[in-house]
């Protein structure tokens, strides 16, 4: 469950439950956003499984995934097409904020940061929050063979992953949270794609160079 808000940005209602926390998907027209005030920390996003630990605003380093537990920072992602995905822990008040496209998919980025949670807050994945915001969806991301067989793993159903194919990234991480490294307590996506949805979303598959970016915020108050 989604709603948009008056500054157009996504704000799931499973986050806004949670009074500790702010959160937020921006679209092309979200305006004051980040918020003046907020204290942000950023990577240099590099299509990595590398997770690291923000203890203060500004560049984190080199990266794909931010975690904290400290109050008054928020955690930023950049992304156009990529999907952004931010994840709490209600019970230590932890938090993460993902970037994740086809590479750090696979590469595991996305349970790599619920292991670090573990290590670093003690969070336990079944109590865990994760949400993925807009991105390229199913209809719009076709690959070759040589990388739709990279996600054989994760849909032993289907016998057409050896061809050109159609994948979907967003049930790729529902998978892959969902197994040995435990089960999210709720998983949701907004599900729309950035692609086809050029009145909300900048797309650099769409708009190439021109493509602008959106900015995906989670924070501890
Ligand atoms: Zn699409």
């Amino acid at each position: 469950m989604f709603r948009i808000d008056n500054r157009g940005v996504y704000l799931a209602q499973a986050l806004e439950e949670l009074p500790w926390l702010v959160h937020g998907f921006g679209t092309r027209s979200s305006s004051e956003w980040p918020p003046g005030d907020a204290e942000v920390a950023t990577l240099r996003q590099t299509h990595s499984d590398t997770v690291l630990v923000a203890e203060r605003a500004g560049c984190a380093g080199e990266g794909d995934a931010l975690i904290t537990n400290r109050r008054g920072i928020t955690l930023g992602i950049r992304t156009a097409d990529c999907l952004p995905i931010v994840i709490a822990d209600p019970s230590n008040r932890a938090i993460a904020a993902i970037h994740a496209g086809w590479r750090g998919t696979l590469l595991g980025i996305v349970p790599k940061t619920v292991k670090a949670m573990q290590e670093q807050f003690g969070s336990r994945p079944e109590d865990l929050v994760v949400v993925v915001g807009p991105g390229i969806a199913s209809c719009c991301f076709e690959v070759g063979p040589e990388v739709a067989v990279q996600f054989s793993a994760f849909f032993p159903e289907r016998k057409d992953l050896s061809g050109r194919t159609k994948i979907d990234l967003v049930e790729t991480i529902r998978r892959q949270v969902g197994r040995n490294d435990g089960t999210a307590r709720q998983f949701a996506a907004v599900g729309l794609c950035s692609v086809c949805r050029a009145d909300l979303f900048h797309s650099y598959r769409r708009d190439r160079e021109a493509a602008g970016r959106m900015v995906s915020l989670i924070g501890v108050r």
